[in-house]
């Protein structure tokens, strides 16, 4: 596929743009221009659903109801508003970001592809859809709505996972997305793919662009977007600690920055290695990250988990210290919590059901 192969472009435009003006979804950040809020959206909708994020969205804006009130919160108070999300470096690079934006450009954000993109965790989608929505500047987004959309319309029979492919459909919104109405062409863009062009039984009855697309024409709509087998998910067994003081105080680790869920809070553990029991595991783990040995372990909960990449099954157990004096040595900090304070505390998914958990076992 090159360029040359990109056909017209109008023919998809034009129905798009109108369907979009008469049919658009009634979001918060969208009409009002504030380039804030579009940003913000578009940050938390990285995989998450609208449905799924427009609460957080509400809550975080009531919060932080504008980019000096994000850059001078504490990091702590913007990963307890981001909790539950997932994909927490979103959160941490979001508010990076938010304090540059103050101390170099007064508080606005960059209207420029270059300046933009200097932002932490501002990539190519994100920065095309603020610099479009927000300024209405033509750069289109490409995201999995978009590549379906696409894929389906012209037919494209590979694998959309593919750099080669990503790239001609980049290349072909590129060239189709009009100057004059930047915003709504990829907003529209958007809403198809959300509403009508779904994964699974896309509505092609209801669809602005059914007459020219090649899926629907040759009734391909279930085998087009084209992937080919995803690997395995690989599969973690994590063991945890609830240690539990005389005083019914808990204890908690604050995660390295530089890790998965950096800055977030939890029960202290790690991976089960392999021909370990689940005791020796955490026995292991305990003495490693806090330099104390532990006795009176009794199975707390099980649970399964799925990040992105993995899946785990976790095992909590309580346990008493039964030697030594914790020290952070793998985290950043440890807290002794009466168990009220945790919900004051970021922690991840999980490591959340074992203190809701944990909240209503007194
Ligand atoms: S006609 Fe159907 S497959 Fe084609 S773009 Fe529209 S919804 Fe998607």
């Amino acid at each position: 596929m090159s360029t040359q192969d990109i056909p017209s472009g109008d023919e998809f435009s034009t129905p798009l743009i109108q369907w979009y003006r008469v049919n658009k979804r009634d979001l918060p950040w969208r009409d009002a221009g504030n380039p804030y809020h579009i940003w913000l959206s578009e940050v938390m909708l990285q995989q998450t659903r609208v449905d799924q994020a427009l609460p957080y969205y509400l809550r975080f804006i009531e919060r932080f109801p504008t980019i000096f009130d994000l850059a001078n919160a504490e990091t702590h108070d913007v990963l307890v508003a981001w909790e539950g999300l997932g994909y927490y470096s979103r959160g941490r690079n979001l508010h990076e970001a938010a304090k540059t934006v103050v101390e170099q450009y007064n508080g606005k954000i960059p209207d420029n592809w270059d300046d933009i993109r200097q932002l932490k965790g501002v990539g190519d989608y994100t920065a095309a859809a603020v610099l479009s929505i927000a300024y209405n500047k033509p750069y289109a987004v490409v995201d999995g709505n978009v590549l379906r959309v696409l894929s389906r319309y012209l037919g494209i029979q590979d694998d959309i996972r593919q750099l080669s492919v990503r790239r001609f459909i980049q290349n072909v919104v590129s060239e189709w997305i009009p100057e004059d109405a930047p915003a709504d062409f990829n907003q529209a863009m958007m809403d198809l793919g959300a509403g009508i062009c779904s994964p699974k039984k896309p509505s092609c009855n209801a669809c602005p662009v059914q007459h020219s697309c090649v899926a629907n024409a040759t009734l391909q709509t279930d085998i087009i977007p084209y992937k080919s087998k995803a690997k395995k998910v690989p599969h973690h067994t994590i063991v945890v600690g609830i240690i539990i003081d005389q005083n019914d105080r808990l204890l908690i680790a604050k995660r390295p920055e530089t890790v998965m869920l950096g800055g977030l809070w939890e029960f202290p553990g790690g991976k089960v290695e392999e021909n370990e029991t689940l005791e020796e595991a955490l026995k292991r783990e305990i003495l490693e990250e806090l330099g104390v040995s532990i006795r009176a372990i009794q199975p707390f909960h099980t649970l399964k988990h799925a990040y992105s990449h993995f899946k785990i099954t976790l095992h909590a157990f309580t346990c008493r210290i039964e030697n030594g004096n914790p020290e952070a040595k793998s985290s950043t900090d440890i807290k002794w919590v009466s168990r009220a304070e945790l919900s004051d505390f970021p922690f991840p998914k999980a490591n959340r059901k074992l203190t809701d958990l944990l909240q209503k076992t007194v």
